[in-house]
């Protein structure tokens, strides 16, 4: 079977997403419905639009082309943003998504009307809290921090204020944004602090695009999951590290081909590391940017490297193992999720699939 329909197979299989950003994975018609309500200068015409806000499918990999995609001049109102988050969250279940971290930068969403960072925060807790209940979506937030975007005695600040309004769904922050031009250590004082007031866990984007002394760095500074670490595959010492250590790799297969930090899916890390049983996950990313969709990448993992359906509900239930709940938290997700698959396998004609 081709990757396209496997896709649609894998559409229905319930899944465990830790890394997914919002601003990466907007419904594209209502942005395109807001741009034209707040007279933007974007495409009149809707696959025009498509095409200026997507990764051109015809391009080879292009690290800055894809961070040029992320654009914050999108709002004019705080309804806004509250309505790009609540379709946003309800288009997550054509990949049904059992349980998401999704992480966002209140800051990308504040910063061009100088909006109130903490406001922002708490509609985008509103909006993807109805969204997913309306879906049966179970969701966790974490606040990314975008290197570059601000100075680090601001991002301190941030925190502290986001901290302050105490939103229990938030359970984690993120490092993301250029890490080859803003090394982890710049941010040491950040991840400190976070480790040091022990309300949040820390997921830090490093050797996506640079080498595993990054991700050296980010364990120091207390990361419970790396996003991407691709380049862990060139350290046996980290390797075993992260086993040990049960720090989980949230890896994406598309993404990491269209940044270049992976430019040959047949062999992308996530097949060797998880046969030597370092702890791997499956996320998606940036999806809207990407033009792609997580089932897509489950059926690219399953035709490239030969995943079964047992190897994706291992590599989910090392979602819920690394994810920033607790772990009694754990305990109720991992029942519920197998629960989903059992239906999943109930549901789904066997014959004709190659995935049993
Ligand atoms: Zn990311």
């Amino acid at each position: 079977m081709q990757i396209a329909e496997t896709k649609n197979l894998w559409s229905k299989f319930p899944k465990i997403e830790l890394h997914r950003h919002l601003e990466g994975a907007f419904d594209l018609k209502t942005l395109f419905r807001i741009a034209q309500k707040n007279k933007l200068d974007v495409p009149a015409d809707f696959s025009a639009f498509k095409d200026a806000f997507q990764f051109p499918k015809d391009s080879g990999p292009d690290f800055h082309l894809f961070l040029s995609k992320f654009k914050n001049n999108w709002y004019r109102s705080l309804e806004d943003i509250y309505t790009i988050t609540y379709e946003s969250v309800k288009s997550f279940k054509e990949d049904n998504l059992f349980y998401v971290e999704l992480r966002f930068n209140p800051e990308s969403f504040a910063i061009f009307n100088n909006f109130d960072r903490e406001e922002v925060t708490k509609l985008v807790l509103e909006a993807g809290n109805k969204a997913a209940l309306e879906i049966g979506l179970k969701i966790k937030y974490l606040i990314t921090f975008n290197r570059g975007q601000r100075d680090l005695d601001y991002f301190l600040s941030l925190y502290e204020k986001l901290l302050a309004i105490d939103k229990p769904e938030i359970i984690g922050v993120d490092l993301a944004g250029d890490e080859v031009n803003y090394p982890v250590k710049l941010f040491a004082r950040l991840f400190t602090g976070v480790n040091r007031d022990g309300r949040y866990k820390a997921t830090i984007h490093a050797g996506e695009v640079t080498p595993p002394s990054e991700i050296w760095e980010a364990v120091k500074l207390h990361a419970a999951r790396i996003g991407h670490g691709t380049t862990t595959i060139q350290d046996p010492k980290l390797q075993d590290y992260l086993t040990d250590n049960r720090i989980a790799l949230e890896q994406c297969i598309t993404s990491n081909y269209q940044t270049g930090s992976w430019r040959d899916s047949k062999t992308h890390p996530m097949n060797p590391l998880y046969r030597k049983r370092v702890p791997v996950t499956i996320n998606s990313d940036d999806p809207t940017i990407q033009n792609t969709q997580l089932s897509e990448d489950y059926a690219k993992a399953e035709k490239l490297f030969g995943f079964t359906l047992d190897d994706f509900v291992n590599l989910n239930l090392t979602a819920v193992q690394a994810s920033f709940i607790t772990d009694n938290e754990k305990e109720t997700l991992q029942n519920d999720y197998l629960g989903a698959v059992g239906d999943f396998k109930e549901l789904t004609p066997l014959p004709k699939l190659s995935i049993y």
